[in-house]
């Protein structure tokens, strides 16, 4: 029976037309003002699709048969495109990714933020849309009494064995098979979930594109790793880009890839990689962006848009290893990075000498809170630049900047949504946002990036 207000019902079969796309990939289509979000459907199409879910507002329904295709529609190269939740758009041209991306972003600049007269410009793409992340973490465990590492079959935490993912590098994928198989030899038992027992729970290999140098870390739920010197000489054996071999201890029953205590067991703590002409030690949890192509991009706007002169001092909250603070300190008289996770910020002060910069300071803490505190100690930004997670910035760093009135905030956001709450705030405290860039860090998943330029009005 229909339930009032709801035009479907579960299991009716109808045609539908498909006018927009979910930031989740979802075609939507309206149904006497009833939306339902269809995975898979491109907006412009005509299809036939059988309903699943009804909830008040809106529904869910699979798609049966596409009736008029498309042009973007393009065949997914990835043979488990379908079953894996890595990507969600394989099947939209890449050009028409980037359309999408930047009407997304200016969507919601509008109906979250109430921002509309703001130029989004079209999405930074990459020319090879593939092969482009630098570091892979893939959940161990068994199958059938075999070892087994991919991924986390959609909405689940079955593990799917899986041998390339075309997102990676590829030589990262060829590291994941190798640890695999030595794993195997050596009859390491992966981490079972559900009965907390086991020892392997991720491996995560993460390497520099322009020095090659490649981090092997294996998470394990207690100290112990069997076999611990062949697993390592096989390693090494095995993988000659391998330059440092990592240990690290999750006893936690969690989803959180990492625990607490990290240690070496081969080689260096770090990696190294290039961005521009800035060089970056990378440690097993300290946060890097995955595209490091793209990662050029983004921080030459970033640059572009402090319009520095060499006089500025210049704020950098969530710096993470100070790859912006770093890339900033090419131009400013002084910079100022926060970041909350310890390890980071050791990485950034040895990033800012390995650059030979010391006009550079680091502090470790929560933006929202040492940023205030420098504040009252009389420190001001001509120059502020926020590159949060996908939570935004805390009230209280919006309050701050309110309050230092730098002339120009640079505000990099991985999430549109908080993107916009966030200029909704700065906008009523006094900020004009100038322009905003996307820039495209994730081909073929739905995540989009954005550089943001805000001006004092006054
Ligand atoms: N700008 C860096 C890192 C951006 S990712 C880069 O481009 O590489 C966001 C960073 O914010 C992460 O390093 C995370 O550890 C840090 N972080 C999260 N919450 C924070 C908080 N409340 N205060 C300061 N840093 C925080």
């Amino acid at each position: 029976m229909k339930q009032k207000g709801i035009p479907v019902q579960k299991n009716d079969v109808l045609n539908v037309h498909i006018e927009d796309l979910t930031h989740e990939g979802a075609g939507v289509a309206k149904i006497e003002g009833y939306a339902l979000f269809i995975p898979e459907a491109l907006p412009g199409e005509e299809v036939e699709v059988k309903v699943i879910k009804t909830n008040k507002g809106y529904g869910f329904a699979k798609l049966v048969n596409v009736i008029t295709e498309s042009p973007n529609r393009v065949e997914p190269p990835c043979p488990i495109f379908r079953q894996c939740g890595g990507c969600q758009i394989q099947h939209l041209s890449y050009e028409a990714q980037l359309v999408m991306k930047q009407k997304q972003v200016k969507d919601v600049l509008e109906r979250i933020g109430g921002i509309y007269d703001v130029p989004v410009h079209p999405t930074l793409g990459m020319e090879e849309p593939w092969q482009y992340r630098n570091k892979s973490q893939v959940p161990f465990g068994e199958k059938d009494g075999e070892l087994i590492a991919g991924f986390y079959q959609k909405r689940s935490h079955n593990i799917i064995d899986m041998d390339s993912c075309i997102i990676q590098q590829e030589e990262n994928d060829l590291a994941v098979q190798e640890v695999k198989s030595i794993a195997a030899r050596y009859g390491i038992r992966a981490y079972d979930e559900e009965k907390h027992r086991g020892t392997l729970r991720h491996v995560v290999v993460r390497q520099g594109k322009k020095t090659g140098e490649m981090m092997i870390v294996l998470v394990t739920r207690g100290k112990e790793l069997p076999n611990k010197k062949n697993v390592i000489d096989d390693i090494r054996e095995s993988l000659p880009s391998v330059t440092s071999i990592v240990q690290n201890v999750n006893p936690k029953r969690t989803n959180v890839i990492f625990g607490e205590t990290t240690s070496v067991l081969w080689g260096e703590e770090y990696i190294h990689d290039y961005i521009g002409d800035i060089r970056f030690a990378i440690s097993a949890r300290s946060f890097y962006q995955v595209n490091p192509e793209q990662t050029k991009v983004l921080y030459d706007k970033a640059l572009e848009y402090a319009d520095l002169r060499g006089h500025e001092t210049v704020i950098d909250a969530y710096c993470g290893i100070g790859t912006i603070s770093l890339f900033l300190a090419q131009k400013a008289k002084k910079v100022l990075g926060v970041e909350i996770v310890p390890e980071a910020i050791s990485d950034a002060k040895q990033n800012a000498r390995i650059n030979g910069f010391d006009h550079v300071d680091f502090a470790v803490g929560e933006a929202e809170k040492v940023i205030p505190w420098w504040y009252a100690q009389g420190v001001r930004a001509d120059v502020l630049v926020v590159d949060p997670p996908r939570k935004g910035c805390d009230a209280e760093l919006l309050e701050t900047i309110l309050a230092m009135k730098p002339e120009r905030v640079v505000y990099v956001s991985c999430n549109p949504a908080t993107l916009a709450r966030d200029l909704k705030v700065l906008e009523a405290g006094g900020y004009r946002t100038k322009e905003v860039q996307p820039v495209d860090m994730f081909p073929q998943s739905t995540h989009v990036e954005c550089c943001s330029l805000l001006i004092r009005k006054d």
